[in-house]
């Protein structure tokens, strides 16, 4: 890799980037030293919720790191961003809870939201305090997300929600709900939809856990019943959800972490293994996954999307986070054991064998964004035809 072919990544070259990388290794050195941080462990942005962390990482500027300085964050670069994102992710730190807030909401707040919103949410975000949940899926709707059919009315003083938002990461512990939900009955099912930020400690809200195949609580169905959503709560413009979703979705896709979930299992595998030569080709993937994902994050500014390219993202490498799981069954001389000590090898290949299959479902599935890529390649060819008729 050091070869004069190699390609050269300014993730790697940099020399400010990589003065900023020693900082938040020496960080999660001193907490580690302090007993603050876990053993490292797979897929800890999802499952890892600790306030007290992120509350210590937003007070060195590394959560929210994009909001500007007038809302409390430190206005950082993309390419700042990635580096401290893909430190905490390779470490197995606990950053889930204040992961959806950084990783979409704020931006999604920069992007859509009022003066009031951005005033009241975002320096809460940058100090790690304020947590968001995602509500999107519902019972009926997950691939089809364009049928939800969670109701918003207009009522005196803001709007009442009825429905069932279904699979809510974290929602049993977030503040916050950004929720996709119907606020007209327009012919084309896309239309009419509006995002609408709703406090999961209001009344008519339940949030009833679903516990998983290992028995955590991680995500929730959230019930709402007439719930009512004050004015001013409304995420951007009426009607216009669906296009929002598909920009917050770019965000959610294409980060560090559809790459790295596994990669502290990678690297006791690599470090366990009889044979570490084998997780050569994966580490070469790693390195061109990180890549395509560090582009992407300088990509996502101003008005530009990039759904197709997150989609791209997302499928490669969430496929590699589970083809690291299937490695490591084979190259690690013991086998999974789930009460083996936290941070060994058995442990985590344990998390990774039980985690897994949603590394493919959790943000759209690999069959949908299989659909939104050759959906784009074949509008391409027809745009070249057209070019060349
Ligand atoms: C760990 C985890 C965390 C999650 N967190 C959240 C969250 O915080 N908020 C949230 O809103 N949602 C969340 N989800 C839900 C997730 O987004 C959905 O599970 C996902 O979008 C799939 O929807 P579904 O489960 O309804 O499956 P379905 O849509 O019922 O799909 C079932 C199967 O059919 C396939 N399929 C469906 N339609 C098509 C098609 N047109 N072409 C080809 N194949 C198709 C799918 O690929 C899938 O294999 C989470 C899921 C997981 C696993």
């Amino acid at each position: 890799l050091r070869s004069s072919t190699a390609p050269r990544s300014v993730l790697a070259d940099d020399p400010a980037l990589g003065n900023l990388r020693a900082r938040v290794r020496r960080f999660l050195d001193e907490e580690r030293e302090a007993g603050r941080l876990p053993p490292p462990g797979c897929d800890r942005w999802l499952s890892g919720w600790d306030p007290g962390f992120s509350q210590r990482l937003a007070a060195r500027g590394w959560v929210g790191m994009l909001i500007p300085l007038e809302y409390g964050g430190v206005g950082a670069t993309p390419s700042e961003r990635y580096v401290v994102t893909e430190e905490l992710l390779v470490a197995g730190a606990p950053v889930a809870a204040h992961w959806v807030a950084d990783r979409q909401i704020a931006p999604g707040l920069l992007r859509f939201g009022s003066a009031a919103q951005k005033a009241r949410f975002l320096p809460k975000i940058a100090q790690g305090r304020c947590y968001f949940s995602i509500g999107m899926s519902e019972p009926d709707s997950g691939s089809d997300l364009a049928s939800v059919r969670t109701r918003a009315e207009r009522v005196p003083g803001g709007w009442k929600i009825t429905g069932t938002k279904l699979w809510s990461s974290g929602a049993h512990l977030s503040h916050w709900s950004v929720m996709l939900v119907r606020t007209s009955d327009h012919p084309s099912p896309k239309s009419g939809l509006s995002q609408l930020i709703v406090d999961l400690r209001g009344p008519g809200v339940t949030i009833s856990p679903i516990p998983s195949l290992t028995g955590e609580e991680h995500f929730n169905e959230v019930h709402l019943d007439s719930a009512l959503v004050p004015n001013g709560m409304l995420l951007g413009t009426e009607g216009d959800g669906w296009q929002q979703v598909t920009e917050e979705l770019a965000y959610e896709r294409s980060g560090p972490e559809r790459v790295l979930s596994s990669a502290p299992l990678l690297l006791s595998t690599f470090l366990a293994a009889a044979d570490p030569a084998a997780v050569g080709g994966l580490v070469a993937r790693m390195i061109a996954l990180r890549e395509a994902s560090y582009s992407m994050s300088n990509s996502q500014e101003g008005d530009r999307s990039g759904l197709v390219e997150a989609a791209i993202v997302k499928h490669l490498g969430t496929r590699f986070e589970q083809d690291v799981v299937d490695a490591s069954r084979l190259l690690l001389p013991y086998p999974a054991d789930p009460d083996a000590p936290l941070g060994s090898s058995a442990r985590m290949l344990a998390e990774g064998i039980t985690h897994s299959p949603g590394f493919t479902l959790r943000g759209g599935t690999n069959e949908i964004l299989r659909g939104i890529i050759g959906r784009s390649l074949r509008s391409s060819q027809r745009a070249r035809a057209k070019l060349g008729a």
